[in-house]
């Protein structure tokens, strides 16, 4: 009898591996997963009660396979000329990004990323059976046209996926580099901009590049600057020929009668939702120039995170002791894997206030008293 996963035929290449995912510990500040801490407004919440209700008696039927009320819906939010045929949506950006996969890449199939990046993008890879290249960024972080450019030709992936702005380091990207892997890429481009709302301004999205660009992709989410995680819906803009071929892969019924409900309420007031954008930007410049005036390297931010250097920091600038650290503070944030690095959300002034506070106390308390002349 099987007693473990290790017992079951498994594939080979999914063999030994754990579930993904940052730790959901119960924790007073939780600034690890760049969800939005403000709670949805009690009158959104009310409409949204209204929607979902609404749908109940029909919970007998299966939901509009092709969501088209909703499609139009974020249509008109992203504007640009954008109409229903050019958007898709699924159950968060991972579940459109794994349609993408699925439909483009597959056995035998490479997609190509720009490290560090989203963690998600190799996974899904992986999930779908797509070989992953995992290409490089330079040391800031940075990718210039032409290093980008060279990792394609040298590869000659099917997807590449940019990430702008970029999850873990925050930056978005010059669009002369979309520009320039959209010319030398073979296949697939995805551009995850889950945090565009976030941007400073005056930072160009890829959705502008939609026009005359048939293998351009732009996905977006809820999860983050809407406040909708739980809600889960994600979506892409891209040529309707795009969108033909995602269908082609989707679960017939994938996106819920429920789900369907609640993100049309959620973009009828999507004036209240975003209306805590501001804020939250407002607190990410202020860690920037809070662990800047510390002499604490950060990434230029133009998300809702702020990638820091432990790199000052005691012992040895090692940052899973300080996310420990942090932890026993009662501040969660995320250790992405990047030695001597670590992430921080940007949530209300009162969790700015005590990750400071916390940081402060865990950069001195953790270092050792170090013997000089040994
Ligand atoms: C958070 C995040 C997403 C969102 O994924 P959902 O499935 O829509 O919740 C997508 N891309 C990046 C880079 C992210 O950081």
């Amino acid at each position: 009898m099987p007693t473990g996963l290790d017992d079951l035929p498994i594939r080979d290449d999914l063999r030994g591996l754990r579930p993904y995912g940052a730790p959901q510990l119960d924790v007073a500040v939780r600034l690890n997963t760049n969800e939005n801490s403000y709670p949805v407004p009690e009158p959104v919440v009310d409409a949204i009660g209204k929607a979902v209700a609404a749908e109940l008696r029909d919970l007998n039927r299966y939901p509009d396979r092709d969501a088209v009320a909703l499609r139009a819906d974020l249509a008109d939010y992203l504007g640009h000329g954008l109409t229903t045929a050019n958007l898709w949506a699924a159950n968060g950006s991972n579940e459109v990004q794994q349609q993408l996969l699925q439909a483009f890449g597959g056995p035998g199939r490479v997609a190509l990323g720009f490290t560090p990046a989203y963690s998600m993008h190799p996974l899904l890879a992986l999930g779908t059976g797509t070989g992953w290249v995992a290409g490089r960024r330079d040391a800031e972080f940075g990718l210039t046209a032409d290093d980008a450019v060279a990792q394609v030709r040298e590869h000659r992936p099917d997807l590449v996926f940019l990430c702008s702005p970029n999850n873990p380091t925050g930056t978005a990207l010059d669009p002369a580099v979309v520009d320039a892997v959209l010319a030398a890429a073979p296949g697939m481009v995805i551009v995850d901009e889950a945090y565009a709302e976030f941007a400073r301004p005056g930072t160009p999205t890829a959705l502008a590049l939609l026009p005359g660009h048939p293998r351009l992709v732009v996905t977006r989410t809820m999860s983050k600057a809407f406040g909708f995680a739980g809600g889960r819906l994600g979506y892409l803009a891209a040529h309707p020929a795009v969108v033909d071929a995602v269908q082609l892969v989707r679960l017939p019924y994938h996106l819920s009668a429920l789900t369907q409900a609640a993100a049309r309420a959620a973009l009828a007031h999507r004036d209240v939702l975003l209306g805590t954008v501001a804020a939250i930007k407002q607190q990410r410049d202020r860690i920037v120039a809070e662990l800047t005036g510390r002499g604490i390297t950060v990434a230029a931010s133009d998300a809702n995170f702020v990638l820091f250097s432990v790199a000052g920091f005691a012992p040895g600038g090692d940052q899973r002791a300080v996310w420990q650290a942090l932890l026993a503070h009662g501040v969660l944030v995320r250790d992405v894997g990047l030695p001597g690095w670590l992430r921080v959300t940007a949530g209300t002034p009162a969790e700015t206030d005590a990750f400071l506070t916390a940081l402060e106390a865990v950069r001195h308390v953790t270092a050792p008293s170090r013997k000089v002349g040994q």
